[in-house]
Parts: structure tokens; sequence; C-alpha cells
């Protein structure tokens, strides 16, 4: 079995936009630019901040993180969006979700110019990705997409079951991989027999939420089996596949921690970059 190394991935991406960010900074004399909105002191999205921080900076960006408090008005949030929109500094805008109640997180969403949504949510890049056109991808399937390719550079026909169908993984996992001619089917909880569905696959996402929902009968030989989820349990964080049932029948397994999650801040600067670039035409 191939155990999927996201870390490595991720290293190797970084290093390869370190390169690009040299390029650009030659070419144009300025590099680009992520501002991150942080609102409120939940300490998961304060370490993804950071982490995201730590990243940019790693491979040449310029990052700012702009802090309110849990109680900032939405109308202060929407200003600074679009002043960061004016702002030509500003390659690409993330509010970090979730947002506090009494903000409109659609509102929020869409306040952002499409050209800088480096998360790939405004409804203009989501339209975009599912006509086939170029759009910023969100960055957890983008990240899952480069990993599957890495195994299988030609998906072709292949049969893949998206499990999980929000509009942050499972969706957008489903556009890339009918871009690439694989044939989709995207599953939920309301899917009548999950394990059939998954039995029939040659790729399965996992983007669901429940610990270790897909099990080792589940999977074909030969299955290349990427798990989304990031789960608290009592015995530690674990993924929405069984990897100690998954990784005895799978061809190809991604870990919990160690899998998709370094791929998504990796994704992300990528996105930034492809916002530059675009902006720069
Ligand atoms: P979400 O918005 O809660 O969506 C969960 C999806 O799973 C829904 O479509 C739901 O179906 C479906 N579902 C629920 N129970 C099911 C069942 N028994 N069988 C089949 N489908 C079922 O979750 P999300 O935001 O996509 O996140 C999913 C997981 O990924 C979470 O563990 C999250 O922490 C993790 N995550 C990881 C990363 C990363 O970087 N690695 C990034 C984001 C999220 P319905 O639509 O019918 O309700």
């Amino acid at each position: 079995m191939i155990l999927i190394d996201g870390k490595k991935a991720a290293a190797e991406l970084r290093d390869k936009l370190k390169h690009e960010v040299t390029g650009l900074k030659a070419k144009y004399n300025k590099v680009p630019g992520l501002t991150v909105i942080l609102i409120g002191d939940l300490t998961p999205s304060q370490i993804y901040v950071r982490n995201k921080e730590k990243s940019a900076n790693e491979v040449g960006l310029k990052s700012e993180v702009i802090k309110y408090p849990d109680s900032v008005e939405e109308k202060t949030v929407l200003e600074k969006i679009e002043e960061l929109n004016k702002d030509e500094t500003v390659s690409g805008i993330l509010v970090q979700l979730p947002l506090p109640k009494h903000i409109d997180k659609q509102k929020v969403i869409e306040t952002i110019l499409p050209s800088k949504d480096v998360d790939g949510f405004h409804p203009i890049n989501v339209g975009n990705l599912s006509s086939g056109y170029e759009s910023s991808v969100p960055c957890t399937p983008l990240g899952c997409y480069l990993l599957i390719k890495k195994v299988e550079p030609n998906l072709n026909g292949k049969k893949a079951v998206i499990v999980g169908r929000s509009n942050l993984n499972g969706k957008p996992m489903s556009q890339l991989l009918l871009k690439e001619n694989c044939t989709v089917t995207v599953t939920h909880s309301k899917t009548k027999d999950l394990k059939a569905e998954c039995l029939e696959a040659d790729i399965i996402v996992a983007a669901v939420g429940i610990p270790e929902l897909v099990k080792g009968d589940w999977v074909k030989k030969d299955t290349i089996v990427i798990d989304v989820g990031i789960n608290k349990t009592d015995k530690g964080i674990v993924g929405d596949v069984d990897f100690d049932e998954v990784s005895k029948n799978a061809k190809a397994l991604t870990p919990v921690p160690g899998g998709v999650g370094p791929m998504t801040i990796a994704c992300l600067l990528k996105n930034t970059i492809e916002c530059f670039k675009r902006s720069q035409i």
C-alpha cells in the first residue's frame, strides 16, 4: 500500500512556489500578498491562521493578518474587505471561518472580489469551476486532487465516489474529478447504501466528519482513498476512514494527520500566487 505523504507533498509544493515567487519578484518587482482576517479567539482558527502566516512568509509572500474581537460589527468587516479589494498590494483575501453568529458568512464571502477570493468560495468562482473555466478552487479539495494525481496521473474513466457534499469539500472535489474525466458519484447522509457505492470506486474521497466511517470491507484492492476528516476522539485525532482496516485493502491512502491537512495550506499559497499572476495580465 502506498502511504500518501501529505507533509512531503506540501513541502515539495511550497518549494516550487518559493521558486515561482522569486521569479515573479524578478519580473514584476513585487510579490503576491495574502491578507487573512481573523475574527474572535477560537483556538483552532488561531492555530490555522498562524500556520498560514508562517507558510506564506516561508515561500516569500507578503502576508498580513487583521484581527478583530468577536464583538466586531459586520459593517466594519465588510468595509475592511472593500478596502482590501482596492489595495493593489493585496492579491488574496481570506476570512477565517467560522464567523460569529451575528456576521453573515455569505455576505462576507460575496464582498471579497472574485479575483482575490483565494478560498474559492465566491459564487462566481463556484460557477466558473463547475463550468470548467479558470477559477480559484477551494484549498482542501485542490490539495486532495494534487495528491490523487501524484498516485495516478491519468484519471480518465476512473470511478470516483465522494463521501460528503459540502460546499467546502465534496462539491468542488466532484467538479475537479469530473474535469479529469472521472465518473463521479457524490454521496451524503441520505445515500441508501454507502458501502455498495464505495465498493464500486477506484477513488474514494471521504469528507464527512464521522470518525472512521469508511471501513476496510468498503474498499476494493487498487482503490485510492483520500481522507479529509479531522475528528477529535478519545484515541486522538482520526479521519473519516478506518486507517488500520483500509490500509490492508487500498492501493493508496492518506494518513490523518499528515495527509490532506498540510496540502490545504500549501494550496492557499498556490491560489494566492495564481490570483497575483492573473492580476498582472
Ligand atoms: P460538513 O459541511 O459537515 O459536511 C459533511 C457532509 O457529510 C455532508 O454533506 C453530509 O451529508 C455528509 N454526511 C454526514 N453523515 C453522513 C453519512 N453517514 N454518510 C454519508 N455522508 C454523510 O463537513 P466538511 O466541512 O466538508 O468537513 C468534513 C470533514 O473534513 C470534517 O471532519 C472536517 O473537520 C474535515 N476538514 C478537513 C480539512 C483539512 O484541511 N484536512 C479541511 C476542511 C474540513 P448531508 O449533506 O446530507 O448533511
